[in-house]
């Protein structure tokens, strides 16, 4: 997808509110992880070298419309200096007065950091009298918060009906990453679809079945599918109500040409806080057992899938990766995906739980792209419109 970009005239010595995601994992009065505040700095020293004044706006956690101290984006100032070597100046609230003098004061080079947007309860009703009131200290707004981007906010979507609106350098990336892979993939293209429920998968699915060469069903959801083929899956995960959808899902794979591999083993036992593990084949799962991650045919099966493959989007773990014992398929497709990369493919990881794996597992590197959202990744490949991308989208 392409967006619509800001150049130097559009922002030179204008005010510009840049929405980001600093909703950075918090505890003992620390971010954890500041990945998420150092994935703007392109788009933020574009803007302040060709001479803007800018402030940036996020939400942090879930303060539901009211003013929770300890949700404040003040506490994280420092680690925003950190991460842009730049003065930060804190406002505490983001829209009135105090924003509109904080920029006057703002020194060139400085940045403005606004308080949590999420304080006022208009911004999730994506009220257009309180996406006014952001707007009114600026010429013009960047939205560059691509994991917020699903979501119809004030600050993510209504203020692009206010202010001349651009997209910045995360949003991009992401457009053109996701839409390499979903959109007009090169083939052969191989979808690789894990984690736990086939509901979340459903839509992701139905948008890309017409588009993948093959698809590689693994994790939890890769029993629905097995169940409905007749095989037994003892203790492992089924949705009963999407078995339909399963058996739906596999004919119309058939009719088009389209090859669905289901695990041919799996690694099982009695939970996952089990601590003895079981290779079986698909067809001889015992009742009282669970499959909790792909065995070693499986990884076999789906690393010579991904070996001539040109483009890879891979969405959900194929194993319960977060412990030792369930981990191997994830790592082994991993590899089969850096390898595939290595030889030319173009793979992009979905957010959430596979981009915490990949990084877990220092693929972060061998990959083309790691996306930086969740949700909003997987609505992107869904094929929906989102709220905070497609008022930005060049036809
Ligand atoms: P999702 O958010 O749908 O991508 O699901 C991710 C979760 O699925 C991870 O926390 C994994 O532990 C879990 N998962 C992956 N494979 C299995 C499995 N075979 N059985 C149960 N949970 C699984």
């Amino acid at each position: 997808m392409k967006l619509k970009t800001f150049d130097f005239k559009d922002v030179e010595n204008k005010k510009i509110l840049v929405r980001v995601d600093f909703n950075v994992p918090f505890s003992d009065g620390k971010v954890q992880d500041d990945a998420r505040i150092r994935a703007h700095a392109s788009t933020i020293e574009k803007l302040v070298n060709a001479g803007a004044k800018v402030a940036l706006i996020s939400h942090f956690g879930r303060p539901k419309g009211k003013v929770v101290p300890g949700l404040s984006l003040g506490q994280i100032v420092g680690d925003v200096e950190k991460a842009y070597g730049r003065k930060v100046r804190f406002v505490g609230d983001c829209v009135g007065e105090k924003v509109q003098k904080a920029l006057d004061d703002l020194a060139k080079g400085e940045l403005l950091l606004l308080e949590n947007v999420r304080f006022y309860e208009e911004e999730q009703k994506n009220d257009p009298g309180f996406a006014a009131r952001l707007g009114k200290p600026f010429d013009a707004f960047v939205m560059d918060a691509f994991s917020a981007s699903h979501r119809a906010d004030a600050s993510t979507n209504g203020i692009m009906s206010v202010l001349p609106s651009f997209a910045g350098d995360v949003l991009v990336k992401e457009g053109e990453m996701l839409g390499a892979v979903s959109e007009s993939p090169l083939e052969p293209y191989v979808l690789i679809l894990g984690g736990g429920k086939v509901s979340d998968k459903i839509d992701v699915v139905g948008n890309l079945l017409d588009k993948a060469t093959t698809i590689l069903i693994g994790g939890g959801m890769a029993y629905t599918f097995l169940k409905a083929q007749g095989y037994p899956i003892g203790k492992s995960l089924c949705e009963s109500d999407r078995l339909d959808f399963a058996r739906a899902t596999l004919e119309k794979a058939k009719e088009k040409g389209v090859k669905i591999l289901l695990p041919l083993d799996s690694v099982a036992a009695d939970g996952v806080e089990a601590t003895e593990t079981a290779v079986v084949d698909s067809d001889a799962m015992p009742e009282s057992k669970m499959g909790l991650d792909i065995g070693p045919k499986t990884v076999k099966l789906f690393a010579e899938a991904l070996t001539s493959a040109k483009s890879i989007l891979w969405n959900g773990p194929l194993g319960v990766f977060e412990k030792k014992l369930f981990a191997a398929g994830t790592i082994a497709v991993g590899d089969a995906v850096a390898k595939a990369t290595a030889a030319g493919a173009i793979s992009v990881i979905g957010g959430g739980d596979t981009a915490s794996a990949i990084r877990q597992f220092g693929f972060e590197d061998k990959v083309s792209y790691v996306s930086t959202g969740g949700g909003a990744s997987l609505e992107y490949c869904e094929g929906k419109k989102l709220p905070g991308m497609a008022p930005l989208e060049l036809k």
